[in-house]
């Protein structure tokens, strides 16, 4: 019974909340009204958007809108089960295949999301005993992952393969599994994981090898193939994770790998055992992605072409675009690095009036001192918005000292 001497025991929350708004970095969600586009509006503002994962311009490709309609219209909206009760349907097996087809391995295994798959997989696949070497700039699901296993974790510098090897040489005689793992493409920078050097420490080490791909696939490698085919380290990567919520256009996260690996996940990954599969359309919707991936490969150049531009159009107008103190972007993800937490959010705010989706990320999803606005280029940007894009940027970032 709720008294009236009774304390809010959520309090602690406001007071947290209060601590956010305080030191400027609190933030109210954006909405968007219409579709996930190059220009669209959010809060009923028509605005550039360099917010999106949406590298290839999928979330509105007609041929996935149909595919996802089609299977709607023939399946269902829902597969009604987790996929080892009854809710395996045979349109999920279809994207499986026809992922591990794509990316040259012998079987795949979708989860619900990117994140479910990291943190279902190295949860499921190291225990108590054992270790995982863990670059210290990899995504929260796979520390989450490691976390929720008990495996004692290693985390080296950025990249740096020596401090890997100075850690895996540590344990190399304790008898527990070792996991060695690293993001393709780091989310917040942009560069890409030293993939050759670690492949070959987990091979001189016998470490398992994993690579987390969300930002590659569809992005690096023949037709988005990934970090493992643009280093063509196919055969020595062991477990090879990717997204289906960012290129692809949709929702969803895959493993690749051997057959035992796929069979083994579908008897102790936990998201795929307790979490109910994908509706029909959505594997539809996937599966309508890889053809396109196969069949439009321009988009891909689209992008690494407008990539191109963007970068030496940031870098030439003076704004600080990574690479000293801090890792220097290689693919689609431009940081533009502010440092202050506040300044940062106050500049996407400014950016956004004047017509600019830039979201601002600071701490703690970033180090303190190196809040950014993150930008993502995509296909579908036009070079005449990218100019217009160019043009508000270095307006605003005079206006608030940001530029010189
Ligand atoms: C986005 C991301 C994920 C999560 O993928 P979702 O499909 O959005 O859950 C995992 N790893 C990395 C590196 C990511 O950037």
């Amino acid at each position: 019974m709720p008294t009236a001497t009774r304390t809010n025991p959520l309090s602690f929350l406001t007071d947290q909340l209060n601590e956010l708004k305080q030191k400027g970095t609190y933030f109210k969600l954006r909405v968007l009204d219409d579709e996930q586009a190059a220009v669209c509006t959010f809060d009923g503002k028509k605005v550039i958007n360099l917010a999106s994962n949406n590298y290839l311009g999928l979330t509105t490709h007609p041929k996935l809108r149909e595919a996802a309609l089609q299977a709607t219209k023939e399946f269902g909206v829902g597969s009604g089960a987790v996929r080892t009760i009854a809710g395996t349907m045979k349109i999920h097996m279809e994207l499986e295949e026809k992922i591990a087809r794509f990316k040259n391995v012998e079987a795949c295994v979708v989860f619900q999301s990117g994140f479910t798959a990291n943190a279902g997989t190295v949860s499921a696949l190291l225990g108590k005993e054992d270790f995982i070497v863990s670059d210290e700039l990899n995504h929260a699901s796979i520390i989450d992952g490691a976390r929720l296993s008990r495996a004692k974790i290693k985390v080296f510098r950025h990249k740096d393969a020596a401090h890997a090897e100075q850690l895996l040489n540590e344990i190399k005689n304790e008898p527990g599994h070792k996991l060695l793992i690293t993001d393709g493409v780091f989310s917040m920078d942009g560069d890409i994981g030293i993939l050759p050097q670690l492949t070959a420490l987990a091979e001189k080490y016998g470490a398992i090898m994993m690579v987390d791909d969300a930002h590659a696939s569809g992005v690096l490698g023949r037709n988005g193939r990934g970090t493992v085919d643009h280093f063509n380290l196919h055969g020595r990567v062991d477990i090879q994770v990717g997204t289906l919520s960012k290129a692809i256009g949709a929702l969803g996260g895959y493993i690749c790998g051997t057959r035992d690996l796929i069979e083994f996940l579908y008897h102790r990954g936990r998201p795929f055992l307790f979490s109910t599969s994908h509706p029909p359309s959505v594997a539809a919707t996937c599966i309508a992605a890889f053809d396109v991936l196969e069949q439009e490969p321009e988009r891909i150049e689209k992008l690494w072409e407008n990539t191109r531009y963007w970068k030496q159009e940031l870098g030439e107008l003076g704004f600080n675009i990574g690479g000293v103190n801090t890792p220097a972007s290689e693919t689609p993800i431009t940081p533009i690095i502010v440092g202050d937490g506040r300044l940062t959010m106050d500049f996407s705010r400014e950016l956004f009036k004047e017509g600019v989706m830039g979201t601002g990320i600071a701490f703690p999803t970033v180090p303190e001192g190196k809040a950014r606005i993150r930008t993502i280029v995509t296909a579908t940007h036009t070079r005449d918005e990218l100019d217009q894009a160019l043009e508000t940027l270095k307006r605003v970032g005079k206006r608030m000292g940001i530029l010189a």
